[in-house]
């Protein structure tokens, strides 16, 4: 008998998986086990690698997958508690008198690749009736692999290059509708059910006590495609006029939780929606009357997504300060834990990157452009860290937390690549109602949900409290330094140092 072990890792869904659907398409395989491996220790609601919300979400994503592939096409997925080789191992005591093809999903992260040479050379070598298969990337539109070993392939640095690029690869693209591949139990011969124990293996109820309460999204394909509909499908004109750099940054009017833009990005990170299908449903909007078009549409936003994807896996070194030609060494110098401790818990007194940052510690998610103020203040902007010290809390906590994309947006914002933006355009983390980060001013209901301290202070001083009088701090009831931190520094002072340091950093690089 031939057993299919699918190992669920980047793409938690059932629709438009190229791996599901080659086991069931196979003539070969008799049967198929799916399986999905936490392979770290849980404690205190987090893991090593993962905040309390983001494991949270990664968890309601397996949970939503056990669900839908027992309902849908009647498979038990298996948990797993371990490490991934033991995991393995403990299968492979199972599965000893079978044939076995593991489907392992393809990634561009070093952790997973190294994870899956490892596998590879300890365990294929030692185990002859079992062998490997990969199929290309599931988590990009483009065959990541096929591409930057091309000849001729060059890392792409604008949407100038990835505009050409996808002409090259599909021709007139904007308007596409891909082919995607959706699991068919029909198909192919009848599987038969399999089951197997190990000592690694747990259940999903066991773990559930063990974490946080999700605060506003909740994972999983089922709320994926939910989201899809409603901010994506249902919305035409929503669609059509898409326009990423006039988005709000500070959320939806009455709803401080809910992105102005489409809030996938948690599920298409975890691989709960298919790339594919998220462009496809825009396609298909557009071909109905005019729309926006990269690099502001949502098709914009996917390209952004796929350069990054190509430069992750082409570029050596993508997620380190050096040795990483995507990366000007900036003389950073040390690092200073408090003032990156008072970023990281929004206690800077610029009340915009603190409500961002307790938006981000609690409910896992941050606007684009939020992420952008809060990245340059911390870097080029005010604080002058290390971009890669960002990068990590970012890494930790976000529930979109994606290692191609996350490194890729911080070399950007720290204006250290090639792509980035230019170095000397600081934003101002005191918005005023014309700043591009786009921010709601008028009354600050962002503001003074995340940082109820400032509820009552007038919106004309709730950007900058300190500089408030007095007596209207007192009746806001916020005495600036005692009940809300004065600002950790001068940032007008700190932006002219920063400007003078970084080009005096770019000279001695020339
Ligand atoms: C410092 C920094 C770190 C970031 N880290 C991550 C990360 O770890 N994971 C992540 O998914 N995004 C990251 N981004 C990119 C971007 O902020 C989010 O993808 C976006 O805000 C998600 O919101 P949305 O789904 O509503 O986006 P929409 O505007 O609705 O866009 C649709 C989809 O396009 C993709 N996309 C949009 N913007 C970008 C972008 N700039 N780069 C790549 N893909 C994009 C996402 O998959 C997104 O869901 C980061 C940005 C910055 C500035």
């Amino acid at each position: 008998m031939v057993v299919a072990v699918v190992w669920f890792r980047n793409s938690l869904r059932i629709h438009d998986n190229p791996v599901l659907s080659w086991a069931y398409e196979s003539e070969n395989v008799d049967s198929i086990l799916p399986i999905y491996i936490f392979d770290e220790e849980i404690q205190q609601k987090s893991t090593l690698t993962m905040g309390e919300q983001r494991l949270r979400f990664q968890f309601d994503c397996v949970d939503n997958l056990h669900q839908n592939l027992k309902d849908k096409l009647d498979l038990d997925l298996h948990v797993f508690l371990g490490d991934s080789i033991d995991v393995l191992e403990s299968i492979k005591q199972q599965l000893q008198s079978f044939e076995v093809i593991l489907l392992n999903e393809y990634s561009t992260n070093p952790r997973d690749r190294k994870q899956s040479e490892s596998i590879e050379k300890n365990f294929f070598s030692t185990n002859q009736n079992w062998s490997a298969k990969s199929l290309p990337a599931s988590q990009t539109i483009l065959d990541i692999e096929a591409i930057v070993n091309s000849s001729g392939f060059k890392s792409p640095k604008s949407m100038k290059d990835m505009v050409r690029l996808f002409k090259t690869e599909f021709g007139d693209f904007d308007n596409i509708v891909f082919a995607t591949s959706e699991p068919n139990p029909s198909v192919g011969k009848p599987k038969q059910a399999l089951s197997v124990n190990s000592e690694y293996q747990i259940s999903l109820d066991k773990i559930r006590p063990l974490l946080s309460k999700p605060t506003y999204f909740i994972g999983g394909e089922s709320e994926a495609i939910a989201r899809l509909e409603n901010k994506v499908i249902s919305q035409q004109d929503y669609v059509n006029s898409f326009n990423k750099p006039k988005s709000i940054s500070t959320n939806t009017k009455d709803n401080p939780m809910e992105p102005t833009t489409t809030g996938l990005s948690p599920y298409i990170s975890t691989g709960c929606l298919s790339i594919r299908r998220l462009w496809n449903s825009c396609s298909k909007i557009q071909q109905s009357g005019e729309h926006t078009v990269p690099p502001v549409s949502l098709h914009g936003q996917i390209l952004f997504r796929e350069m990054f994807y190509l430069l992750s896996r082409s570029v050596e070194n993508w997620d380190q300060d050096s040795g990483n030609s995507q990366c000007k060494e900036i003389e950073w110098g040390e690092l200073n834990q408090v003032q990156l401790e008072a970023w990281e818990l929004g206690q800077t007194g610029f009340p915009l990157i603190d409500a961002m940052m307790r938006q981000l510690d609690a409910t896992g998610w941050m606007h684009h452009l939020g992420r952008h103020a809060v990245s340059c203040f911390l870097t080029r902007g005010q604080l002058w860290q290390n971009w890669t010290h960002g990068r990590d809390i970012f890494e930790r906590k976000l529930i979109d937390s994606d290692w191609a994309l996350n490194n890729g947006n911080w070399l950007w914002l720290a204006g250290v690549a090639p792509f980035s933006m230019p170095y000397y355009r600081i934003y101002n983390p005191c918005p005023d109602s014309k700043s591009s980060l786009n921010v709601e001013t008028k009354d600050a209901e962002f503001i003074r949900h995340w940082i109820p301290e400032l509820a009552e202070f007038p919106s004309k001083y709730i950007f900058e409290p300190h500089l408030a009088p007095l007596h209207i701090q007192e009746s806001a009831g916020c005495l600036i330094g005692k009940d809300y931190p004065s600002p950790i520094i001068d940032r007008k002072e700190a932006r002219k140092r920063n400007l003078q340091s970084f080009k005096l950093s770019l000279e001695k690089l020339r």
